[in-house]
């Protein structure tokens, strides 16, 4: 490691030392942003990566609410509110009880430049609850999100921070909490995104991160002189991002083969069709059971407490949580002969398993790149909620997949090295990074 980056690491290391994924993710950032500031000197003097290692504000809260046998639980709420320099603060919010302040200011460090890649007006930031949604009823998630919002109402706003879904928040989690600040507030906002279609929601939501992240993979593949056609795909996770990779790779003529939850994997050689998927959405999203139901119905096998990085394939979307994808796994992958690995999920490979990927050449994609396409419809949906207008799926589906197509010539511009091999990694950091940092030499030392 350079020893700039090493000085640069050790000083974020003093200040953070019981934060390991933030701590990750900078170090992910610096090893080619710092490089990169050489040539940048003004964004060095202007101490930019110093400053963007530092959320702007941290909000923590308790979140007390009653349960349907009448007791009383207590939760911790969270809000970082990374970096607004580009627009109001915008991410997901998380409810998994894995959830604490290392996990959330990486996902926000993400964020800021993910943000900034979609070329939209959007600041970054993320939040959430160690609460678990899993075996909660209806009325039980409708308190706890109702409660939660009864502190964050007072630090968000739609000029102000825009939450939104990640893991265990979908439609049902933002109806909730809009229908609080709501109440509290008197006013129907775009304060969230990922709001149903009838009530401020943008068609395509729903479909947006994993539609993007196949076109972003079908961009990658072009460079190769490939497609997407006639390719066995590893998918992992089977919310929602997974679910729409499937459908998306389904329309491209590729052949799904696994899916998984914190349970196992499932392995269906005969591929997901469209009938197979429909039913994972129902189960997942309407039964809330387990992947592992799949094969009682269709067959295939399901692999108790793995994940399916060792099935033959030519393309990987590790769609589920943060360093799901060690080295190990990434070894197995390139020697199966795997050759485009695309993020839908948030840091789901670790730093050696990325390197496996690079060293080997193969395709590789960041998800604060790959996975943007979400972000990127909700910062569509923010536009239509200020415009007071909803436009169509073709509409919206067509941004999105220029977004995607404007991302990946972004990593292009600058990940290319001089043997021709595109390090999407290095050209998503320096791409998103040049933009906040012209905008926060712009704004002043603030
Ligand atoms: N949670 C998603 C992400 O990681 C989407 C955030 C949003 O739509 O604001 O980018």
């Amino acid at each position: 490691m350079n020893r700039q980056v090493k000085e640069f690491l050790e000083k974020v290391e003093l200040r953070n030392s019981n934060e390991p994924e933030f701590l990750q993710s900078v170090q992910e950032v610096a090893e080619t942003i710092i490089p990169f500031l050489e040539q940048a000197p003004r964004y060095k003097k202007a101490k930019i990566l110093e400053r963007m290692v530092e959320p702007e504000r941290v909000i923590m809260f308790r979140v007390p609410w009653l349960d349907d046998a009448g007791e009383v639980q207590v939760n911790r709420g969270f809000r970082v509110q990374m970096n607004s320099a580009i627009g109001p603060y915008k991410g997901g919010l998380r409810f998994h009880p894995s959830v604490n302040l290392s996990i959330l200011k990486f996902l926000a460090f993400e964020q800021v430049l993910k943000n900034s890649l979609t070329g939209l007006p959007m600041g970054g930031g993320k939040g959430g609850s160690d609460f678990d949604p899993k075996g909660k009823s209806d009325n039980e998630i409708m308190k706890f999100c109702q409660s939660f919002m009864t502190e964050l109402y007072r630090h968000v706003g739609a000029d102000i921070d825009v939450p939104a879904g990640d893991i265990g928040v979908g439609g049902r989690e933002v109806g909730y909490l809009f229908g609080q600040y709501k109440r509290i507030k008197g006013e129907f906002t775009g304060v969230l995104t990922g709001k149903g279609p009838g009530w401020g929601g943008s068609v395509i939501r729903p479909e947006a991160t994993g539609y993007g992240v196949v076109y972003f993979a079908e961009d990658m593949l072009e460079t190769r002189g490939e497609t997407m056609k006639g390719k066995t795909v590893l998918i992992s996770g089977s919310g929602n991002v997974a679910q729409y990779t499937v459908e998306r790779c389904l329309q491209a003529g590729a052949k799904v083969v696994t899916m998984s939850d914190s349970e196992g994997f499932i392995y269906d050689p005969e591929g997901i069709d469209e009938a197979k998927l429909a039913y994972v959405m129902d189960l997942k999203n309407e039964q809330r059971g387990r992947i592992r139901e799949y094969t009682k119905k269709f067959g295939g096998e399901f692999f108790e407490g793995e994940r399916p990085w060792k099935i033959k394939c030519d393309v990987a979307f590790p769609n589920a949580t943060q360093n799901e994808l060690n080295e190990e796994d990434a070894r197995l992958l390139v020697k199966n002969g795997c050759f485009c690995v695309a993020e839908g999920a948030n840091m789901p490979c670790t730093p050696e398993a990325i390197h496996v990927f690079t060293e080997a050449k193969i395709l590789y994609a960041p998800g604060k790149a790959s996975n943007a396409g979400g972000v990127a419809v909700s910062g569509l949906e923010m536009s239509q909620n200020s415009l007071r207008i909803s436009w169509t799926r073709e509409e919206v589906n067509s941004r999105l997949w220029q977004i995607m197509k404007d991302i990946h010539r972004i990593c292009v511009k600058y990940g290319k090295e001089e043997d021709g091999y595109i390090n999407y990694e290095k050209g998503a950091n320096i791409g998103g990074f040049v933009k906040v940092a012209e905008a926060m030499i712009a704004q002043g030392i603030v």
